[in-house]
């Protein structure tokens, strides 16, 4: 078994949607994983926000917008009148589920429920797409086996048992279809794996089946060594680790959803990123391989707050770190890099949800300075302790570049730097063509 997982653009339209068919159809039993059709979810988000600020009139001219895509989609992929009828009726129904939000109150849960939608169609809509073709395939519904615990972390042994007995509502097939992105939550209630999150749907089916490869299906010819919206002439590394993926995918490489990869590795999945406008194309192969390459990738993330946290008292005070990690843990916030010095302690982050409280518990142990609108570039690639010179390259590189946090050493595959937002492209450009032209 293999599970495949089509991004928003590899469904974007009724073309794309056919051209799917060569690359599934194939004697090998496989999960296809859509996404939802690509601006699908971001529309559903502005119609989420019409009815959080109840502009109902809005919310209906966004909703018969989409629906009209819809119907045009519809009227392009099917030639025989009976999909095209079931595809219609299909639209009727989830339309007419999103306009009734106007009868209602509003909450997350609303919301949430409206941005199941998008995968709801797609995956419905090659379904019909195949029985036109004459293609036999099974759509398994994700919300019977995706799930997340309350701490909103993906429950793997649930998703194992699950998925196992919806496969066994069906004689055994070659083509499953499922959506990718959408679960339940602790309590039963429609939720989801947060933006991106069909790759993380395609790796955790991945692991609960442990099948022999997860492949990740984009519009990209693998992971490149650098952001291609940034910065031209960038180009795909053929292999990376799971650790080096992990880690570009955290630090910020859209290709990968941030926290993906960690199932494929936990059960040693080797996962294919490749680009369905391309299929020849060789792709990025993620598995336990450690190419041992100097520089093999950068990344950036943005959107980070760095706090300076200043004790006079640190020195020698043990307890000190502990009580400030404390009050990071207590609000749920996740710290990314951390640096110290003698008198004081910077950390970054970047869920600012609880920032005010945190910066108020902290000031009752030290004084406290926060900077906002930064991003870490992570550079990947192998930097264990025998190894001379990368730092050299890396900061010869960034001589021009005003840097605000270092951090190097926390594992033998990364360099984070932190930047303002503003020297990013900067940043990104300089490391390009410090580190990777030859
Ligand atoms: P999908 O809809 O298939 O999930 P995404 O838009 O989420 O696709 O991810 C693919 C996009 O990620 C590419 O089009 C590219 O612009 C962007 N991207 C950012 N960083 C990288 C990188 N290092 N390598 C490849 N693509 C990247
Ligand atoms: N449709 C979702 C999104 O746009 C999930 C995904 O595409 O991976 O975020
Ligand atoms: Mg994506």
């Amino acid at each position: 078994m293999k599970v495949l997982k089509f991004g928003g653009t590899s469904v974007g339209s009724a073309d794309r949607i056919k051209n799917l068919v060569p690359l599934v159809n194939s004697p090998e039993p496989k999960i296809v994983v859509l996404s939802a059709m690509s601006g699908t979810t971001n529309n559903l988000v502005e119609i989420a926000q019409s009815f959080y600020s109840g502009n109902q009139q809005n919310a209906k001219q966004q909703l018969d917008l989409l629906e009209s895509k819809y119907q045009d989609v519809i009227r392009r992929l099917y030639t025989k009148e009976e999909f095209y009828i079931q595809a219609k009726e299909l639209l009727r129904t989830h339309f007419d589920y999103m306009h009734a939000f106007r009868m209602d109150i509003f909450t997350p849960n609303e919301e949430k429920a409206i941005l199941a939608q998008g995968e709801l169609l797609s995956t419905a809509l090659f379904h019909y797409h195949l029985s036109e073709l004459g293609i036999p395939s099974v759509l398994l519904p994700a919300l019977n086996f995706m799930r997340i615990g309350e701490d909103e972390e993906p429950d793997l042994n649930y998703i194992e048992e699950n998925i196992r007995l919806e496969l066994d509502k069906y004689p055994p097939a070659t083509i499953y279809i499922t959506q990718g992105y959408i679960c339940r939550n602790a309590f039963g209630q429609s939720d989801n794996l947060k933006r991106g999150g069909s790759d993380y749907t395609a790796t955790l089916i991945g692991a609960a089946l442990r099948v022999e490869e997860i492949q990740i299906w984009t519009d990209i010819d693998g992971m490149h060594n650098n952001d291609p919206r940034i910065v031209e002439k960038t180009y795909p590394v053929t292999e990376l680790s799971f650790d080096e993926a992990a880690e570009l995918a955290y630090f910020g490489a859209k290709i990968l959803h941030p926290t993906c990869v960690l199932p494929a590795q936990q059960r040693r999945i080797p996962v294919r990123l490749l680009n369905t406008m391309q299929p020849q194309a060789k792709g990025t192969l993620i598995s336990e391989t450690v190419s041992g390459e100097r520089f093999t990738a950068v990344a950036a993330k943005d959107g980070i707050t760095a706090i300076k946290i200043k004790s006079g008292r640190m020195l020698l005070a043990y307890g000190f770190l502990r009580a400030v990690f404390e009050v990071f843990e207590r609000y749920k916030t996740p710290i990314d890099m951390i640096t110290t010095s003698e008198v004081a302690v910077s950390v970054t982050i970047d869920q600012i949800k609880n920032l005010d409280v945190i910066v108020n518990e902290l000031q009752e142990i030290a004084t406290v300075e926060v900077d906002k609108d930064l991003s870490i570039v992570c550079i990947v690639g192998s930097f264990s302790a025998g190894t001379e010179g990368s730092a050299l390259k890396i900061f010869e590189s960034l001589r021009s570049v005003p840097i605000r946090m270092i951090s190097y050493g926390g594992s033998e595959y990364n360099v984070s730097i932190l930047v303002k937002t503003e020297h990013k492209k900067q940043t990104l450009l300089a490391l390009n063509d410090g580190l990777f032209q030859n």
